[in-house]
């Protein structure tokens, strides 16, 4: 199964793709976490997107398709995919979909996380990320240790900074929600999931979706 998972920065797409990634035993793929890492590494990747995510705008199309490819292509990716955050323009929906047709595959699924802008904000201005396992945290200080994978360092991310955050939101306004309307045009249905809850909540709330 392929499943595009839609929503704005901060809607949970990354935690909740990480469970149903592990729930239904398919790689998640994250072309954020991608970007983050050739950053962190300082691979040309990471220098050409560096400074279009620190502003929170988003990176080319190309450059997109081209991480999006790689990571289709990959092995493990075979039986499935989730794709967090890795459509956020039309043009990108309409390459994954070629892209899918040449591997004679399709989306099967589209989730879209909804939830008021306040709460985003709320959230955002109070997550720290992992450097190295990339898993957020809220109510915990940059500088701890994640904990979770051993030698990772929490971090604030650049563009969790308030003036990034309002940019981000704008350009989901602006570039990512004209997706919507692509998938319901040219399908799968998108379906909304109220993403407000527990992590189980919405977890469940998208597996029922997923006919789980
Ligand atoms: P995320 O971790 O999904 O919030 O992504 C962090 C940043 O990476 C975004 O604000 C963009 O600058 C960039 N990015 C990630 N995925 C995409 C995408 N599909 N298209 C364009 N830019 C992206």
């Amino acid at each position: 199964m392929i499943i595009v998972l839609l929503g704005p920065p901060g809607a949970g797409k990354g935690t909740q793709g990480e469970r149903l990634a592990a729930r239904l035993d398919v790689p998640k793929i994250a072309t954020g976490d991608v970007l983050r890492a050739a950053v962190r590494d300082g691979t040309p990747l990471g220098l050409e997107a560096k400074a279009a995510m620190d502003r929170g705008d988003l990176v080319p199309d190309d450059v997109i398709m081209g991480i999006m490819k790689e990571a289709l292509a990959a092995p493990s990716a075979a039986r499935g995919a989730i794709l967090d955050g890795v459509v956020r323009t039309t043009p990108q929906a309409e390459g994954l979909a070629s892209m899918l047709v040449d591997l004679g595959r399709q989306v099967d699924a589209v989730l879209l996380f909804d939830i008021a802008e306040d709460e985003l904000v709320r959230r955002l201005s109070g997550r720290t990320t992992c450097d190295a396992c990339q898993r957020p945290f809220f109510g915990r200080e940059p500088g701890e240790p994640c904990g979770t994978d051993g030698n990772g360092t929490l971090v604030r991310r650049k563009d969790d900074e308030p003036d990034a955050v309002r940019k981000r939101l704008q350009v989901y306004r602006d570039q990512t929600s004209p997706v919507i309307n692509w998938y319901e045009e040219h399908g799968p249905r998108v379906v909304r999931i109220d993403a407000i809850g527990t992590l189980e909540e919405v977890e469940s709330r998208a597996l029922l979706v997923l006919g789980y």
